[in-house]
């Protein structure tokens, strides 16, 4: 069979099984398994396929069918640039985030000179000291490591499988991160930080039988689940993110779409932090939110 339709049946099959970007996987896959790229796959689909590639094809595309996530055959996400490893242990990075860590290292980078230290004057550098709080991947402390390089970033999880992903990528990525295993503020007693980013847990329980197949039967549910009202994990953060930032560090949270409201009273009704900024997602919708600690308390 030609590999144009080859990865035509292949699109087909994803298709029926009512996978969402059927062509888009079934090219994924075709290149997954020979290592072409998109380019090569075009200048070459009209060659012939091999019997024994043809087969192994077929069956990636029936893995993907089961309504497995093409990440998780694939066992990589890129996100902010870079290749990350999954499992079923981590959430899959979603581009959605890229908001937060861009954000986060906008904030970083643009500091004013004035409100630098006397020492972090001498040094020409303010070293920012970060926590990523339920970590899973590491997606976010990493690609804020690997932008910014006045950094420190710790970055923990309740989740040991999780750690241990994320300790890979971190690796891999050459990204010198500290991961702390743990439920969420326990391992940082006595820590004050500059930011804390954070990208919790935030799908209403009564929805998650109403996600996609690929997000409910195979993503962590610890990583989805925020309980009745989807805002379990902000009420613990912004109650107790006050003892674990420096005066005038940042607190900056992944939301829900429709969750801007609710964490925009949530903080202004803990009185101990500025008035929060909502940001939008590329496609505009509220996606991050963004304080700091007041430092007039
Ligand atoms: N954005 C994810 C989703 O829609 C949820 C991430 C989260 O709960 N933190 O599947």
């Amino acid at each position: 069979m030609k590999t144009r339709l080859l990865v035509k049946e292949g699109e087909y099959r994803l298709a029926k099984a009512f996978c969402m970007d059927a062509k888009i996987d079934a090219e994924e896959l075709y290149c997954f398994l020979t290592g072409m790229d998109k380019v090569a796959l075009f200048l070459r689909a009209n060659e012939e396929v091999d019997p024994e590639t043809e087969k192994k094809y077929f069956e990636l595309i029936a893995r993907r069918a089961e309504r497995i996530p093409l990440q998780h055959i694939t066992g990589t996400q890129e996100f902010m640039g870079h290749t990350f490893k999954v499992s079923p242990d981590v959430l899959i990075p979603r581009q959605d985030t890229e908001t937060l860590v861009e954000e986060a290292a906008r904030t970083i980078q643009n500091t004013p000179k004035e409100k630098l230290t006397f020492m972090e004057k001498l040094r020409g550098v303010k070293e920012w000291e970060v926590l990523d709080l339920c970590c899973g991947s590491g997606a976010i402390g990493i690609s804020l490591a690997k932008i910014c390089s006045n950094i420190k970033v710790t970055a923990s999880d309740i989740s040991s499988a999780a750690i241990k992903v994320a300790t890979e990528n971190a690796d891999n990525l050459r990204a010198k991160i500290k991961f702390v295993e743990g439920d969420m503020f326990a391992p940082h007693a006595g820590k004050k930080f500059d930011m804390i980013v954070s990208n919790p847990p935030y799908i209403r329980t009564a929805m998650i039988s109403i996600l996609q197949e690929e997000v409910k039967t195979h993503e962590p549910l610890g990583a989805l689940d925020g309980g009745r009202d989807g805002l379990e994990f902000y009420k613990i953060i912004v109650d107790q993110a006050a003892d674990y930032l420096k005066p005038g560090g940042f607190l900056m949270l992944e939301i829900g779409h429709d969750q801007g409201e609710d964490l925009r009273k949530m903080l202004k009704d803990d009185g101990r932090y500025t008035p929060a900024e909502v940001i939008k997602d590329l496609p505009g919708k509220d996606r991050v939110v963004k304080c700091k600690l007041r430092s007039d308390r």
